[in-house]
């Protein structure tokens, strides 16, 4: 704006310096020039100025106009009775002289500041007006209708739904619930990881009630300058009164309502103070009545400023967690119905490899799976291309590149199979549904990918002894084949430790500890460990490493055994994977019941 006012300046200045050098200007001669022609009688017409003279000369009309600069002092009388006496027509000029030279100074003068001005507040990142302008054109509507999402696009999420039902119908049947006077909720907070659906449960409820829904990301509403996120709050929730009943939803609200912005900020704290509280202003000065209801989400809570929890603000807290095995089905079959399945194909059984996964990554990986049939050329998707899909969205895409040399190859054979062999020999184990030695992601060389038949809450003393078992398992297959172990076995040791340390200190299965909780959850919970949850002695400590370091030992040599036991197996299967790679749970064993009952 100001840049077209200084364009617009500048053209004004160029068309009157234009005027000066006119081809119609006049030509410009020595004063002795005009006294000559004075002399013969010859001017025609003539424009007196105090400091120029201009004429035209007789006979010829068409003649230039001449100008002269008047040599001070030459009397101005006489010049006018000459010229009046020959019968020239005279005009007296007046001359601006003065005002002419000032704005001829302070014009570009003036130019420069409205630039720099104007160059001041670009650098800034924008001038108040374009600010204000930003302040409104942000809260947008995403639809003016209802979206087409209903409850029946999300699953696994059942409590949540259950809560939701309830604000849809609430938007739906106002009166039924003022009748009674009851209040009504006026914020509903979703709290959960990412990718739980929360983003989608909001648009669902909006969707279900059939009211308008406007969404904002908290990242949104600040600004780089201060006012303009509260400006934009204030506009948002006019534009929500006036399309009441609706849905106000703040998406990743922890981006604005952040307890305190770190040091080094882009955004000033400043601004987000200020566009919270408006935003806390704004959900005070709401009518709940008015049928609009603000939905916000997070997955970060801890982040959130307590303010905004407080009674009659975001009154209402759900809970959106991650799918348990029933729900990752359902999940699973919402997201199947856009593709075409093969007959073979189950959900239940991708759900049992899926332990962990949120919504998100289960519409991934069915999208994966169905990219990957059409990459070869087929047109359904097949339980192979699933099973890809997930190991793809587990550990990035498969790295070819990344191949192992043969000796590498031979040991992450022996390893996994390791693995894998003692977990089918315990009877305390999930079932092995693949083993793989295709490197994926950055670190990981081979899998065994064990199914739990279903999610557990509960585990007995000898399943653990078992899994630990299994943990140790690879390197127990190393250390039998080659008499000596590789650092691929470190995850599986850090693991292990942890799991027997667990065991010694919280579950009480050590003897030499009896039945004590030493260590509780409670540390890793609140934010790490805290001295204070350590209160026993040295003594006990040194018994509490004994102990694990005994467990630890136990299930080595419990491994050991087993494996020792089953070499020719062993070896005879590791050989195998090493040539195919990848080796069904099923066939793996189908062969161990062949050779283990001939
Ligand atoms: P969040 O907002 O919690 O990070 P989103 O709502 O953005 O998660 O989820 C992203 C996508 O993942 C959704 O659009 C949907 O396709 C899928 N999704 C996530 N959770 C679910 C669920 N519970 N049921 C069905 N689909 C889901
Ligand atoms: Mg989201
Ligand atoms: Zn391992």
């Amino acid at each position: 704006m100001h840049l077209v006012f200084a364009f617009g300046l500048l053209a004004l200045v160029l068309l009157v310096s234009r005027g000066w050098d006119d081809p119609e200007s006049p030509r410009v001669v020595p004063y002795s020039h005009f006294l000559d022609a004075l002399d013969a009688e010859r001017i025609s017409e003539a424009w007196i100025s105090e400091g120029a003279v201009e004429w035209t000369e007789r006979p010829d009309p068409d003649a230039p106009r001449y100008r002269s600069v008047r040599v001070p002092g030459s009397d101005e009388v006489e010049i006018v009775d000459r010229l009046h006496g020959m019968g020239a027509s005279i005009t007296g000029e007046w001359t601006e002289e003065g005002w002419g030279i000032l704005l001829l100074w302070l014009l570009p003068l003036g130019l420069l500041v409205v630039f720099w001005i104007w160059f001041i507040r670009r650098m800034a990142g924008g001038g108040q007006a374009e600010a204000l302008r930003f302040g409104s054109s942000k809260a947008k509507i995403v639809d003016d209708r209802a979206p087409g999402v209903s409850f029946d696009d999300v699953a696994g999420v059942d409590e949540a739904v259950t809560e939701l039902r309830e604000v849809a119908d609430f938007l739906k049947n106002r009166e039924k619930y003022t009748k009674v006077g009851a209040r009504i909720p006026k914020g509903v907070l979703l709290v959960g990881p990412t990718g739980t659906g929360k983003t989608l449960l909001a648009r669902a409820t909006a969707g279900e009630a059939g009211v308008p829904f406007f969404v904002i990301s908290g990242a949104e509403f600040v600004e780089m300058f201060v006012g303009v996120g509260a400006a934009r709050v204030r506009d948002l929730f006019r534009q929500a009164r006036e399309k009441a009943p609706c849905i106000v939803f703040i998406d990743e609200i922890d981006g604005l309502g952040k307890v305190r912005a770190g040091a080094g900020s882009p955004v000033s704290n400043e601004e987000r103070e200020q566009t919270l509280n408006q935003l806390l202003v704004e959900l005070d000065g709401f009518d709940a009545t008015v049928g609009v209801i603000i939905m916000a989400a997070t997955n970060r809570p801890d982040l959130l400023d307590p303010a905004l929890q407080r009674p009659g603000r975001f009154d209402r807290q759900v809970i959106v967690d991650r799918p348990d095995l029933k729900g990752r089905e359902a999940i699973l079959a919402i997201h199947a119905k856009r593709v075409q399945l093969e007959p073979d194909v189950d959900l239940r059984v991708v759900a049992a490899r899926t332990p962990g996964f949120a919504g998100a990554q289960l519409a991934n990986v069915v999208n994966e799976a169905a990219l990957l049939a059409v990459r070869s050329n087929r047109g359904s998707v097949s339980m192979k291309d699933l099973d890809e899909a997930i190991d793809r969205v587990m550990a990035g895409l498969e790295r070819s590149s990344r191949a192992l040399i043969p000796r590498e190859k031979e040991i992450v054979s022996y390893h996994e199979m390791g693995h894998a062999l003692v977990s089918m020999l315990l009877p305390n184990t999930d079932p092995v549904h693949k083993v793989s030695i295709v490197p994926r992601g950055a670190t990981t060389l081979g899998s065994t990918v064990q199914t739990p038949l279903e999610d557990r809450y509960l585990l007995t003393e000898s399943e653990l002894r078992d899994r630990l078992t299994v943990l140790l398992g690879g390197r127990a297959a190393e250390q039998l084949i080659y008499g000596e172990t590789s650092t691929g076995a470190a995850d599986d040791l850090r693991r292990a430790t942890e799991l027997a340390r667990r065991m010694v200190t919280q579950f009480g299965m050590a003897e030499g500890i009896g039945p004590v909780a030493l260590d509780d959850d409670r540390g890793s919970i609140y934010g790490g460990w805290a001295p204070e949850s350590r209160r026993y002695s040295e003594d006990t400590t040194r018994t509490v490493d004994r102990e694990v370091r005994a467990a630890v030992e136990a299930a080595n040599t419990r491994a050991l055994d087993l494996l020792e036991a089953n070499e020719p197996l062993l070896r005879d299967l590791a050989s195998d994977l090493q040539e195919s790679e990848v080796m069904e749970g099923v066939d793996l064993a189908r062969r161990i019941a062949v050779q283990s009952f001939p």
